[in-house]
């Protein structure tokens, strides 16, 4: 799935191929995706695009207008940029052509994904959009932030983080490695964690999602030109999808349990469980 990290390696990736250029036609080969692709899409031929920019998951592009095209990438989803006679890859269902020659494709073999278009004034007012979190890269997501969240939750912290109403982006795997970097185990109760603690795990969430955007950036050609499905460097992960390999820190195996549906990875020596209040530091 594509995560923060994919999610913003590709509007880097796009942006300089659609930003100030005009949309010469819309192309909607399926309609059906997570909602419907948005009939009113094709009012924005004519019109320049203004920018591309990011919003937890969701890709925003400003047409000049005033309207928003809206992107999530779903599951399974990609944008590449191609030109107008390359061949139709099969889940190819979204084409915007661009007055430089290049064509924006939206590619989503699941069809969970979206492409809407808002001509409401403040995209960010969208329902989609409204209740999200903090971005974790901005200044807002800070220790106390993420402590006073803490603070009237009970849950598991690996779930309190993944939630987007705490901090969006945070997904399974950055999730994970930002805990084994933290030495934070993940089921510890949300409301156990102390601010100094918190403070190490929001360094861990801006170092992991950071490192990884740097990764994207370095196979942004290929990213662009192949078939745009998501790399998540595993090369450098610690815990994630690791269990029974020994910690690449102090050689201990990897532990694995199943919590809210999801895998969880954790080092046992890295990232030891609580006892009790007293072990609290
Ligand atoms: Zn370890």
């Amino acid at each position: 799935m594509p995560e923060l990290p994919e999610v913003e390696t590709t509007r880097r990736g796009i942006e300089p191929h659609v930003a100030r250029t005009t949309i010469r036609e819309v192309i909607i080969r399926r309609h059906d995706l997570r909602q419907p692709v948005s009939p009113s899409l094709a009012e924005t031929e004519g019109r320049r695009i203004k920018g591309v920019t990011r919003r937890a998951k969701y890709l925003l592009l400003a047409i000049a207008d005033g309207s928003t095209i809206l992107i999530h990438l779903g599951m399974s989803g990609s944008l590449r940029v191609a030109q107008p006679n390359d061949d139709w890859k099969k889940h190819d269902h979204v084409a915007i052509t661009l007055g430089n020659g290049g064509q924006l494709r939206f590619h989503d073999p699941r069809r969970f994904g979206l492409v809407l278009h808002l001509t409401d004034t403040e995209p960010l007012d969208h329902p989609l959009l409204c209740k999200l979190g903090p971005e974790p890269l901005e200044e807002a997501f800070t220790p106390a932030f993420l402590k006073a969240a803490c603070a009237t939750r009970s849950a598991a912290i690996k779930s309190v983080i993944m939630d987007n109403q705490v901090v969006v982006g945070v997904g399974n795997i950055y999730a994970a490695e930002a805990l084994f970097l933290a030495g934070i185990h993940p089921l510890t109760p949300a409301d156990r964690l102390t601010l100094p603690r918190l403070r190490s795990l929001t360094d861990a969430i801006r170092a992991v999602l950071t490192d990884a955007i740097a990764a994207g950036g370095t196979t942004l050609r290929d990213f662009l030109r192949s078939d745009g499905s998501p790399g998540y460097f595993k090369q450098h992960l610690f815990v994630y999808d690791r269990a029974g390999q020994p910690c690449r820190r102090c050689a201990t195996l990897i532990a694995r349990t199943v919590s809210g549906q999801r895998a969880t990875c954790w080092c046992p020596k890295c990232q030891p469980k609580m006892r009790n209040r007293s072990n609290v530091s």
